[in-house]
């Protein structure tokens, strides 16, 4: 039965904070893996394959964005960074290298727990390349038919531009987790971000919540990672 236990790496130089995620892990059924430093967790990640790496970028033998370059060379693994409060270049620079997401300390359980279960659910459809055989998304009440474009919040339905519904469109793809303004602009616009197209990006975000969100000033669809990007929340049914 142990077998079957998703294994969850916690890369984390810092005793008390490796023996709460490893005890909130084991509590939550996982099976936790732990690595005090970046030998340690490249040692690890070769011997037993972990399902989930969460990382610590301040390591005391090498910096942790080096440990994700390291590890996309050869896998897509899940990396969730684990981050400190005001570092929002940090993350964007962790997420632009191919980290999947990132918690900020403090955390809760319950906030880790949903962040590895997206991240354990997008493995999957990274596995598949796109959106697969899925032509419909729907989280809480917001549905994208992605064969028609057609798009409806409570069975009203939405009218979005072409890029409002191609920004939505990406979210949703990788509905959870959080994309970068580079992300997004590169993706949609073809070009690196500078200050008009961020400027476009807020304007066209803006436009979507008015279209989507009952309150769009506290939104519950189109967060704001403040510094970072955006992030389309994963909401159950
Ligand atoms: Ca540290």
């Amino acid at each position: 039965m142990s077998n079957n236990k998703t294994k969850v790496l916690i890369v984390e130089d810092e005793k008390p904070i490796r023996n709460f995620i490893s005890t909130i892990l084991t509590t939550n059924g996982y099976k936790a893996l732990t690595a005090k430093n970046g030998e340690e967790a490249f040692t690890m990640i070769n011997s037993h394959m972990p399902e989930v790496i969460l990382l610590d970028l301040g390591l005391p033998d090498i910096d942790g964005i080096r440990v994700i370059e390291q590890v996309r060379e050869r896998s897509s693994i899940p990396i969730i960074v684990i981050s400190a409060r005001t570092f929002e270049r940090e993350k964007v620079e962790a997420l632009d290298i191919g980290a999947d997401d990132y918690i900020t300390k403090p955390f809760g359980s319950s906030e880790l727990m949903a962040r590895i279960r997206t991240a354990l659910r997008h493995s999957h459809k990274i596995l598949t390349k796109d959106l697969g055989g899925r032509t419909v998304f729907s989280t809480n009440n917001l549905k994208i038919d992605f064969e028609s474009r057609r798009v409806t919040v409570e069975g009203r339905e939405v009218h979005l531009t072409q890029i409002e519904y191609r920004l939505l469109a990406i979210l949703a793809k990788y509905v959870g987790r959080v994309l970068t303004y580079d992300f997004i602009i590169q993706n949609i616009w073809g070009t690196t971000s500078d200050r008009n197209s961020q400027q476009l990006l807020r304007v066209n975000m803006a436009n979507i919540r008015r279209k989507i969100e009952k309150n769009p000033g506290s939104p519950k669809y189109l967060l704001t990672e403040i510094g970072v990007g955006y992030r389309l929340a994963d909401l159950d049914e």
